[in-house]
């Protein structure tokens, strides 16, 4: 590398292009407000990484109304309600009659693919394969960065605004001194065992299995590949899991009396997802902002992070508009108290799917049965499923 290190000035700097840093750059842009976005990863890699699948429609409502792309409504499969099975038994909620609400199911790897597509057809500047190292100067009126591309050459972003979008295990998160932030973290006893396989639906519906051998999650990606998953423990390695073995396991966690069967096909992706709980309070210190999972991460039982992520960017995105258009920074001010409302929500809600579904390999008896009690009372009553389809489908933006 030469000692040669390149400035750019830009309005708003952003570390992280996954969907958090690149919705907020095309908004940014849409608005004529300079940015860029550094991302350490190549394209390819992450068009390739599966991950979310549920939109709430508010996300998908960004993604088209701010003209990203229209093949969200085309391609994206809308789902009116979930299935909850548990003693043997389904137990379908129509978000529909229940909440007026539907949900999306487009992939995050789509997701990507659309708002790269949108900030190249844009003139956005996205810069791959660079990894930020270093950020200077938080709490002046130019932050700065730093980073190296792959072939070598050194650069230095000063900015107006620093934005931390590298998701959950963030280099920009830990660039805040202890003394002005306070971390709120659980961490669970199990974690999911994901598969992808090329196999018809199942079922119309998601299925959220709670059952004596643990938790399912009968999901979907297409009429051809469908996601699906099953509570293991942490440690679990998926070279010990043949096809065969994966089958009798979630079969067994979906049987009953009325003899439901999964379709099966080939496996062709197998990954242990650990997951956890994490607030990081404020998510803002100086000109260095958080979004999207640098600032929280959610278990995926509720299908929140990817949404939460978008919640984010729209409300940082209202207050960059605003700073710019007016020099008022109030609403940069109220950024972290305004997302973190919804923030809360969103990690009760993970947290309770969460809980009343799964139960760990050495729980009391007696926490079985309670999770089971609260399935019943949830189910049984237009009040409970109605609190389960509103949560799930998303509450107002703010
Ligand atoms: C298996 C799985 C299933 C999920 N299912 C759902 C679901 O159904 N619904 C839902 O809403 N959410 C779901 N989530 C969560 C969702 O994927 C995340 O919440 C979402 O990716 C958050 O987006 P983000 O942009 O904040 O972070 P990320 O997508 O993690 O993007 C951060 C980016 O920053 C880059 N980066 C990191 N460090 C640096 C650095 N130093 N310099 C430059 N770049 C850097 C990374 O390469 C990455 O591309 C799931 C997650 C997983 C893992």
């Amino acid at each position: 590398m030469s000692n040669e290190r390149t400035i750019i000035k830009t309005k708003v700097g952003i570390v992280g292009g996954g969907p958090a840093g690149l919705m907020l750059s095309h908004m940014l842009g849409q608005a004529g407000i300079e940015n860029i976005v550094v991302e350490a990863r190549d394209h390819q890699s992450i068009s390739n990484t599966h991950r979310a699948g549920i939109l709430e429609a508010q996300a998908v409502s960004m993604l088209v109304d701010s003209g990203v792309d229209g093949r969200v409504l085309s391609e994206g499969d809308v789902h009116s309600g979930i299935d909850l099975r548990f003693n043997g038994e389904s137990h379908p909620l129509d978000f529909t009659d229940l909440v007026d609400a539907t949900v999306t199911l487009y992939a995050q790897n789509e997701v990507f693919i659309d708002l790269a597509a949108a900030r190249a057809r844009d003139g956005g500047d996205v810069r791959y394969l660079c990894e930020v190292t270093e950020l200077m100067d938080l709490e002046t009126d130019t932050p700065k960065f730093r980073f190296t591309n792959a072939e070598d050459e050194a650069f230095e972003v000063h900015c107006d605004i620093l934005i931390g979008a590298d998701g959950s295990r963030s280099f920009c998160r830990r660039q805040i001194p202890d003394t002005n932030r306070q971390d709120f973290t659980v961490t669970y006893p199990f974690a999911w065992f994901g598969i992808l396989t090329e196999a018809p639906k199942s079922a119309p519906e998601l299925i959220y299995a709670n059952s004596p051998h643990g938790f399912a999650l009968i999901s979907q990606r297409s009429e051809t590949v469908q996601r699906m998953y099953f509570q293991c423990h942490p440690g679990e390695n998926v070279h010990d899991w043949s096809e065969d073995r994966i089958w009798t396991e979630l079969q067994a966690r979906v049987d009953g009396p009325d003899n439901f069967t999964l379709k099966t096909g080939k496996i062709f992706d197998k990954t242990v997802l650990k997951f956890r709980s994490f607030v990081r309070e404020p998510l803002s210190h100086g000109r260095l902002f958080l979004i999207g999972d640098a600032g929280h991460t959610v278990p995926p039982t509720g299908a929140k992070g990817l949404n939460l992520a978008f919640a984010d960017v729209k409300v940082l995105f209202e207050a960059l508009d605003s700073y710019y258009s007016t020099s008022n920074d109030a609403l940069l001010h109220a950024y972290s108290d305004t997302a973190l409302k919804r923030v809360w929500k969103a990690q009760n809600f993970s947290y309770w799917m969460t809980s009343m579904l799964h139960t760990p390999v050495d729980a009391d008896p007696f926490m079985a049965k309670r999770a089971l009690g609260e399935l019943e009372t949830v189910t049984s009553s237009r009040y409970g499923q109605q609190y389960l389809a509103e949560s799930y489908t998303g509450w107002p933006h703010a």
